[in-house]
């Protein structure tokens, strides 16, 4: 059985909540399966015209309530906007969110899953990613119970013009910075991590391997430390999402 961390959240009124949200910000819900009674649901929202594809995900820990909630606040102040199509996936274990344990209600950590497919939340997730097209640039958003301050890791097998150090420079401004040699047992720089490694070789899939190998060529994985009080948990993964939509819509999109 998994250890609870985090206060439970109900995921029935922060679904609600999202959605709603979402409406108003000009979002299209759209269901894609059900997690022992909860809906699993992603948010889109297209504009015409060449922009970058933007998927955000978050909540695949159900002891990390900051990141379901970070998307909400960017969702009621606007910041999803006509510069990006955007693809949210906010709220991806809730039953792990309804019992504040980060694996989901048969023990399953999602975020080891996307290799073998063995949750039903997964594979519902990896059906609906297959409808999508591919992305420009996805972010998996979350916490760490361990870790003493912000960090990333970042996925850019082709060399993509890099948006870790404007997300660390905006993370920092709210927190600090882990700035171990070591994180995760893997080399990091000023709270940086790039990791190395052919991904077939990886027995179990996070995430954001899967994405890397179906759906896109940058991708980063941020996490904030669970020891900071929530709302500043909330402001870094807002700081730092904010800075990496901000560069990327900065490009040049044909
Ligand atoms: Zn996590």
């Amino acid at each position: 059985m998994s250890a609870v961390k985090a206060a439970p959240v109900d995921p029935l009124a922060l679904g609600a909540r999202l959605e709603s949200a979402g409406a108003t910000a000009g979002f299209r819900s759209e269901p894609f399966g059900d997690s022992g009674g909860f809906p699993l649901f992603a948010l889109t929202r297209h504009t015409r015209g060449p922009r970058p594809r933007i998927y955000v995900s978050a909540g695949i820990h159900g002891d990390e309530p900051g990141p379901p909630l970070a998307l909400l606040s960017l969702i009621e102040s606007g910041e999803f906007d006509g510069r990006a199509v955007w693809f949210i996936c906010p709220m991806l274990n809730p039953q792990g969110l309804a019992r504040g344990t980060r694996e989901n209600a048969s023990g399953t950590d999602q975020n080891r899953d996307y290799r073998h497919l063995a949750s039903p939340e997964v594979r519902a997730h990896v059906r609906w990613l297959a409808r999508q097209p591919n992305f420009d640039l996805a972010v998996c958003v979350h916490e760490d119970w361990e870790s003493a301050g912000f960090y990333l890791y970042e996925l850019n097998p082709d060399g993509r013009p890099s948006l870790a150090d404007p997300m660390i420079a905006a993370a920092s401004r709210v927190c600090a910075i882990d700035q171990s040699p070591t994180i995760e047992g893997r080399e990091a720089k000023g709270g940086v991590i790039r990791p190395t490694f052919n991904p077939l070789e990886r027995e179990k899939w996070p995430e954001s391997i899967y994405l890397q190998v179906n759906h896109t060529r940058l991708s980063y994985t941020i996490e904030t430390p669970s020891s900071l009080p929530l709302a500043t948990r909330v402001e870094a993964l807002r700081a730092a999402l904010k800075a990496a939509f901000a560069a990327i819509c900065a490009g040049t999109w044909a």
